[in-house]
């Protein structure tokens, strides 16, 4: 059997530029015949995003910033509209206050931690919401955590009980829609040069550090990222589900 995405169906949701991770993973999936449709999150975004999804050949361009009620609804809606059922979505997002991000996680006010949680974790979970109802035979959710989320890794502060809480929910999720045949994935990448990245602080030094202690060298990359999320929406990943995999060559076995 070989990796084949032709007849299937379903959203990226974080392309923010050509080096997104999210593009990585549309890239993919679109060179091995998947159907996509893709957001961007506001009108600012819509000249970035909208070449790549003319390339990509993407079926469907709509605007969704999740922290806007009924945005996210209305994609699905949209895809509803135009195809009845999905077979994935990827949730590639990730936001929080500048200021909180860069100081301690003990110092992160109630509002700003509530903010970053909303939009980096529970936007997964309403995500998987409608996702069920578009999903009768099945799908695939996959979502973007990193090693900070069970590690102490400096200067990522309050994303890493975040991403905690974010690969928790993705273990939840696999086991309350599991039975419907939708399966749930938290894929982790190693520190890659991306427009959320460059806001964390002393990321240079996180991609040395990445890149010289990882076993095998170097950094992963969004293409990378990809490969393994074409492989789990894939047939051929059919029996997997609630998994944490990492795409970082390896670094997060070592100490
Ligand atoms: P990116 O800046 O290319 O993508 C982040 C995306 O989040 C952007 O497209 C942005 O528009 C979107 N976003 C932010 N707020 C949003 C909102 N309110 N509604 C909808 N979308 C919103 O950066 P990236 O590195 O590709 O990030 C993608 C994911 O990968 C994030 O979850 C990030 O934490 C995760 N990740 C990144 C790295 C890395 O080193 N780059 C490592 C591990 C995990």
């Amino acid at each position: 059997m070989s990796l084949s995405l032709e007849g299937k169906r379903g959203l990226i949701l974080g392309i923010a530029n050509r080096h997104s991770i999210a593009y990585g993973c549309a890239k993919v999936l679109a060179e091995l015949g998947a159907e996509l449709c893709i957001t961007y999150l506001n009108e600012k975004a819509k000249p970035y995003v909208q070449p790549l999804a003319d390339e990509l050949g993407a079926k469907m361009l709509l605007p969704c910033d999740v922290s806007i009620e009924g945005e996210l609804e209305a994609v699905f809606h949209e895809m509803e509209k135009h195809w009845g059922n999905i077979d994935f979505a990827v949730h590639s997002i990730a936001w929080s206050p500048l200021d909180e991000l860069h100081g301690r996680l003990v110092d992160s006010s109630g509002d700003g931690f509530c903010k970053a949680m909303d939009i980096s974790c529970h936007s997964f979970v309403r995500m998987a919401n409608q996702s069920q109802r578009l999903m009768p035979e099945g799908g695939t959710l996959l979502t973007m955590s990193y090693e900070g989320a069970e590690k102490v890794v400096d200067h990522y502060n309050l994303m890493g009980p975040i991403k905690a809480a974010l690969d928790s929910c993705a273990r939840y999720l696999a086991s309350e829609l599991g039975e419907q045949q939708i399966r749930v994935h938290s894929i982790s990448p190693g520190p890659m040069p991306t427009r959320a990245a460059s806001g964390i602080d002393h990321f240079d030094e996180l991609m040395d550090d990445a890149t010289s202690k990882s076993p095998l060298k170097r950094l992963g990359t969004p293409d990378e990222v990809g490969s393994l999320a074409a492989f789990l929406i894939s047939d051929l990943a059919k029996t997997q589900t609630g998994n944490r995999i990492f795409v970082d060559a390896g670094r997060h076995l070592i100490g």
